[in-house]
C-alpha cells in the first residue's frame, strides 16, 4: 500500500518519511482501517466476501519487539535507530509512535552506556568494532523483558558490569542475551545465543496458553491483536474434540497447542528449529500430550505425509509473507482435510493459494481481517476453506 496525502494527514512522526516502515502515517485510524478493508476487498472481488476490518482500541506502541541498528558518527557520538528505506543508512530514533515504551527507553539507556562502558560500535563499511544491534522483546501479559544485544565477537568486555548497570537503570529487564553475528550481512541476528544474565527467553501467554520465546524464534509482533486472529482462526475449524490437525508453519506451536484443546492429534511442521524447540517445550509447559512438532520444510513434510498414505482432518497454515508452494498446496489436496485455516500476512499470496486449492475441489468462506500492524500497510487475514463435498 502506498503512502497518502500527507497534507490530510494527522499527528506526522518526525521519522516518517525516511523511515518508510509507516506507509499510512499521518492518515486517521478510521481513515487506515477504510483504506485496508477496501483494498483487501477488491483483492477478493469475485473469489469471496470480506468482513469488515477489527482494528484496535489503542493502536499505537503496540509492537512488543524492537530492533534498533547502532551506528558510530564521524564525531563520536553514538545513535540507535533504523536502516533508512532501501537503504543501510541509519537514521536515528529515539523513540517510535507503534514501539513498545519501555523497549525504546532501554534502547537509549544501552546507547548510553555503551559510551561509559567504551564499547565499541560496529561499522558495517570497515567491520570493525562489536556491538551492531539490539533487540528488545517484552511479554504482554508475563511483563518479561528481554535484551538481545548483537555483536561481532563472542567476547564483550566487562560483560557482568555493564548488564548490572543496564539492570540497575531497568529492573524490570528478565533476560539478557549476546547474540554473535559475524557475517557482513542484512540478516539482524547471528546464530549463537550466549546467555548473559536470566533464563535466556521470555515466557508470554496467548489464548490461556503458555509459550517460551526464545531470540530466533518467529512470535506476532501485536499480542492484543494476535489474541482476537487465533480466536476467530479456532472458531472457524469448529472442532469436535476427534481431528487430527496439522499445524503448518508453526513458529513455536502457538496456532496448534491453543487448537489441541479441541482436538485428538496435533502434527506441527516449522522450518526454524529454535522454533521447533520451543514449540516442543511449549507443549511440556501446557501439559500438552497431543502435540508433536518436526522440524523441516512445510512442503516437503507434507509431500512425504501424503506418500504415506496419510491423513488429516484439518490443516492450519500460517506462512510467511512469501505465501505457501505448490508442494504444499498439492499434498494438501491429496491428504484432503476437511477444512483449511489460511492464516496469512499478505493477502496478495493468499489469493493465490486459494486459487490454487479452489481447482482442488475447495470452496472458500469469507475474509476476515484484524489489524496488526496500525499505521503499517500491512493486513492480516483468516480465511475457512472447505472441501466441497462437506
Ligand atoms: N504460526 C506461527 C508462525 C507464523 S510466521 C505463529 O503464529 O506464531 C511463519 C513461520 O513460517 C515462521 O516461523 C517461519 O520460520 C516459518 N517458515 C518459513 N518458511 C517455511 C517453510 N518453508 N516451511 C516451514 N516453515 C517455514
Amino acid at each position: 500500500m502506498k503512502c497518502h496525502d500527507a497534507k490530510a494527514c494527522v499527528e506526522v512522526c518526525p521519522y516518517a518519511k525516511k523511515c518508510g516502515g509507516c506507509t499510512l502515517q499521518g492518515v486517521p485510524y478510521k481513515e487506515q482501517l477504510r483504506i485496508k478493508d477496501q483494498e483487501v476487498r477488491k483483492l477478493f472481488k469475485g473469489i469471496c466476501d470480506t468482513v469488515p476490518i477489527v482494528g484496535m482500541e489503542n493502536p499505537k506502541n503496540y509492537r512488543n519487539k524492537v530492533h534498533a541498528v547502532l551506528k558510530r558518527k564521524r564525531d563520536g557520538s553514538i545513535i540507535s535507530g533504523v536502516y533508512e528505506a532501501g537503504t543501510h543508512r541509519v537514521i536515528p530514533v529515539d523513540s517510535c509512535m507503534i514501539e513498545d515504551e519501555k523497549a525504546d527507553a532501554i534502547i537509549r539507556d544501552i546507547r548510553d552506556l555503551c559510551k561509559s562502558f567504551k564499547i565499541k560500535i560496529y561499522s558495517e563499511d570497515s567491520g570493525y568494532g562489536l556491538l551492531r544491534h539490539i533487540l528488545i522483546r517484552r511479554g504482554f501479559a508475563s511483563g518479561e523483558i528481554m535484551v538481545v544485544l548483537v555483536a561481532s565477537s563472542p567476547v564483550f568486555p566487562s560483560k557482568n558490569n555493564f548488564v548490572k548497570a543496564l539492570r540497575d537503570r531497568h529492573p524490570e529487564i528478565t533476560t539478557v542475551v549476546l547474540n554473535v553475528n559475524d557475517r557482513q550481512t542484512s540478516m539482524v541476528l547471528g546464530t549463537r545465543d550466549i546467555v548473559l544474565y536470566g533464563k535466556g527467553f521470555i515466557m508470554d501467554s496467548l489464548c490461556g496458553c503458555q509459550f517460551k520465546i526464545s531470540p530466533q524464534s518467529f512470535y506476532q509482533v501485536n499480542p492484543v491483536q494476535t489474541e482476537k486472529l487465533y480466536t476467530k482462526a479456532v472458531e472457524l475449524a469448529a472442532l469436535s474434540g476427534k481431528e487430527r490437525i496439522i499445524d503448518a508453519y508453526c513458529g513455536i506451536g502457538t496456532i496448534g497447542l491453543i487448537a489441541s484443546r479441541n482436538a485428538k492429534e496435533v502434527i506441527g511442521i516449522e522450518l526454524n528449529k529454535e522454533a521447533v524447540k520451543d514449540a516442543i517445550a511449549n507443549a511440556k509447559l501446557n501439559h500438552n500430550k497431543k502435540a508433536l512438532f518436526f522440524t523441516g520444510d512445510a512442503g516437503e513434510f507434507m509431500l512425504s505425509l501424503a506418500s504415506e498414505g496419510e491423513k488429516a482432518d484439518v490443516v492450519f497454515m500460517d506462512p510467511p509473507r512469501s505465501g505457501s508452494d505448490e508442494k504444499f498446496l498439492s499434498s494438501v489436496a491429496v491428504l484432503n482435510p476437511e477444512k483449511v485455516v489460511y492464516i496469512s500476512c499478505n493477502p496478495e499470496t493468499m489469493v493465490r493459494d486459494i486459487l490454487f486449492l479452489k481447482k482442488k475441489g475447495y470452496r472458500v468462506g469469507k475474509v476476515y481481517l484484524y489489524d496488526l500492524f496500525p499505521y503499517t500497510g500491512h493486513v492480516e487475514t483468516v480465511v475457512l476453506i472447505q472441501r466441497k463435498d462437506t
